[in-house]
């Protein structure tokens, strides 16, 4: 099977669950994207601001990029301008940097924040407790330049599928918790970011909104 038919495949699912598909282009060349660009794909995904600064310039304007890896502040200003979403916010300074850089382009930026559900400690994100005080002190509410559009998470790198369900389902359930005491009336929280190649499956079924796939539809990245 050829890359393109893995991309109608995983385009399929996740439209039957209601799911986007964020198609990760990371490390492949524009030629590729323009690919997927031509068979209808809008929606594109990066994790370093470097390349998605260069490949914003290149392709066309209706691509909707989301910035989908860690994000350190001082990058901010360069993707405001563009950037539709946000995916790693991970801190709570990182979100007021956010909101001051869309102000200063007279934009609103999507954001989702990430939230720590792997059982390893490398990847980014609040976890549960920390993301409760941070909704609780309120100081988002100020912020008129960013929205805070759900959670975004990242499953343990394990073969181990009753773990990686079990961390999404977790997920899942703090986004309801919050959703319910911070979101109730705000449509715009409503995003799930979770499940990659390996897991999306999983990911689907445990009430994902986003998938981000990269490899599946790409290739394996050098
Ligand atoms: C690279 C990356 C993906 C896609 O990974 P694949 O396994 O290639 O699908 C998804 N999410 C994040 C945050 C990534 O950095």
């Amino acid at each position: 099977m050829n890359s393109n038919s893995h991309y109608k495949i995983i385009l399929k699912n996740a439209r039957k669950a209601n799911a986007r598909l964020v198609a990760v282009s990371k490390t492949k060349p524009v030629e590729a994207i323009l690919k997927l660009y031509e068979e209808g794909q809008r929606l594109f995904g990066e994790n370093r601001v470097q390349e998605i600064l260069k490949k914003q310039d290149l392709l066309p304007k209706d691509i909707e990029w989301h910035m989908i890896g860690h994000l350190q502040r001082n990058k901010v200003k360069y993707i405001a301008p563009f950037v539709a979403m946000i995916h790693g916010v991970d801190q709570a300074k990182l979100l007021q940097e956010i909101n001051k850089q869309a102000a200063r382009n007279n934009r609103v930026i999507d954001c989702l924040l990430q939230v720590h559900i792997a059982k390893e400690d490398t990847k980014f994100g609040f976890s549960d407790s920390e993301l409760i005080d941070y909704l609780d002190s309120g100081s988002w509410k100020a912020f008129q330049n960013i929205r805070i559009c759900g959670l975004m998470g990242m499953a343990t790198n394990t073969d181990n599928e009753d773990q990686i369900r079990s961390e999404f389902n977790s997920l899942y359930k703090l986004f309801q918790c919050l959703k319910q005491k911070y979101f109730k009336s705000d449509q715009a929280f409503s995003e799930r970011s979770m499940g990659m190649s390996g897991d999306y499956k999983i990911a689907l079924e445990s009430g994902s909104t986003l998938i981000r796939i990269g490899s599946a539809i790409f290739g394996a990245r050098n």
